[in-house]
């Protein structure tokens, strides 16, 4: 710890210690004020009686010589463990954190993750989550004690633990690497903020095997979650035909990201970082990367993304196509209008998927559109869902999803005569037939881009340079590609 760090860490608990004490006796409100005046009064005593406070003589010696023990003891009274920060008070706290990140691990409790859009505000949020307007302005005067509230930056992610019946019982945010600021409610009803070192951390897992019977059945025995096996499934979408091309005997070996806090407790979804795939035929290696535009994509190990097609029919379901795209009389206005999407019916809460690879831009309700989301995607696409019944949970702007992923769940939200999904396609801003022929060309990474890639990779798979000058068909071009020397 610098002694920047230590400076602000002690002023940060004399904070603490000062708003509790104004707090008994009632003056919590005025705290800056006394502050201030506090302040005044010590800088007099400092100026008239320097004699008192900067003392001049040595303490005498009390005669007493401390043994070595002593001083052993003295040291382990002193120590505390660096995960439980610098005070015993801090320390219960984090116990109480990592408590409630139990408590939802056990199903007692639920987590929900809110984050800051641009202009919204920490009260803003609160209200939404229809906390009483005495909590709020309780918990927002506790965390302006650790943080500057108005500095806080869009995106920033809040972990709300509540009752099952919505009270909200704690809130934790991840300032910045490595600091957690909390707030906890205590028995009498107050909140009491406090800071945690090394919260949240993202682990990387590798599981590799050989296929039995089928690819999915062999991934999940090898450990592999269905989740990150789906999203392996349509990572390959279009290069690999899984009931076809995949034989007993080939081999698997993914890698994927898991948040964790330090109790356990996942935050947001697992995300696959490689997949790479032996079979008799071919070998392939596929990494996700995400691109200087926060696109992302699966490259091979040259930085070269394959042409991606986006689904026509993003449902996990058969879906009736109930009104096409183009010219047509609105079922509910009686006038024609031009459709700009298809209309796709699907018994309610069908899980809807994701186009193509792309970013969130839009989450919320729209008008007539009802629950709807809009993503980007690469090469000028987007695509949007509308009359949702919901979305998937911890899903905001700027999640990224990947091809098939699921966002949700068919509804009938906004102007709807029943369950089905609105789906558009825009290519530059304009939209398309979703039937049409729309394809995400393949992309070669280049310059500085190339590089970043490349680095990242090698740290990603130790296998990378095999990979890079592996058995793989060279990316057809003017220039041949040359493995690195080394
Ligand atoms: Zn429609």
């Amino acid at each position: 710890m610098t002694l920047k760090q230590s400076v602000h860490k002690t002023l940060q608990r004399s904070r603490v210690l000062r708003y509790k004490a104004y707090k008994k006796v009632g003056i919590a409100r005025h705290r800056k004020k006394i502050d201030l005046s506090l302040f005044l009064m010590f800088m007099l005593c400092a100026a008239t009686f320097p004699f008192f406070i900067i003392p001049t003589t040595p303490v005498p010696s009390s005669g007493y010589e401390e043994t070595p023990a002593d001083i052993e003891n003295k040291a382990a009274e002193e120590q505390v463990h660096p995960d439980l920060g610098d005070s015993p008070v801090i320390a219960a706290r984090q116990a109480s954190l990592a408590e409630l990140e139990k408590r939802v691990q056990l199903g007692e409790l639920v987590m929900d993750m809110r984050s800051l859009d641009k202009g919204d505000s920490l009260l803003g949020l609160l209200s939404d989550e229809k906390v009483p307007t005495a909590d709020r302005m309780s918990i927002v005067d506790a965390l302006e004690l650790m943080i500057d509230l108005r500095a806080l930056r869009p995106g920033l992610t809040f972990m709300l633990f509540k009752t099952k019946e919505g009270d909200l019982l704690g809130l934790s945010v991840q300032v910045k690497d490595g600091e957690t600021i909390a707030v906890v409610r205590e028995e009498d009803g107050s909140w009491t903020p406090f800071t945690a070192a090394g919260r949240i951390e993202t682990v990387s897992v590798r599981k590799q095997g050989t296929v039995e019977r089928t690819f999915s059945g062999s991934a999940l025995k090898a450990g592999v979650p269905d989740s990150v096996v789906a999203q392996v499934t349509a990572a390959l979408d279009g290069e690999i035909d899984f009931n076809s091309d995949i034989h007993p005997g080939d081999s698997f070996d993914v890698i994927f990201e898991v948040k964790k806090t330090s109790s356990g407790l996942e935050i947001g979804g697992k995300q696959l970082l490689f997949v790479g795939l032996k079979t008799d035929k071919k070998e392939i290696a596929r990494y996700a990367y995400t691109d200087r535009t926060g696109t992302p994509s699966f490259y091979d190990a040259r930085g070269k993304s394959g042409e991606k097609t986006l689904l026509k029919r993003p449902l996990k379901a058969r879906a009736r196509l109930s009104s096409p795209y183009g010219r047509r009389r609105h079922p509910i206005l009686m006038y024609e209008i031009f459709h700009h999407g298809v209309d796709l019916a699907a018994p309610m809460n069908t899980p809807i998927m994701a186009a193509a690879d792309g970013v969130i831009t839009q989450l919320g309700r729209k008008g007539a559109y009802g629950k709807y989301i809009r993503i980007r995607h690469a090469a000028g696409y987007q695509s949007a869902y509308g009359h949702m019944n919901g979305y998937r949970q911890d899903l905001k702007v700027g999640s990224k999803v990947k091809r098939g992923e699921v966002i949700g769940y068919v509804g009938s939200t906004g102007r709807s005569t029943g369950p089905h999904v609105h789906f558009e396609v825009w290519k530059n801003n304009k939209t398309v037939n979703p039937f049409g022929k729309n394809a995400i060309p393949s992309k070669q990474l280049s310059g500085f881009e190339l590089e970043q890639f490349f680095s990242y990779a090698e740290e990603l798979h130790p296998d990378f340079e095999r990979h890079r000058a592996g058995k793989i068909p060279p990316v057809p071009g003017p220039r041949p590609f040359e493995p690195a020397a080394g």
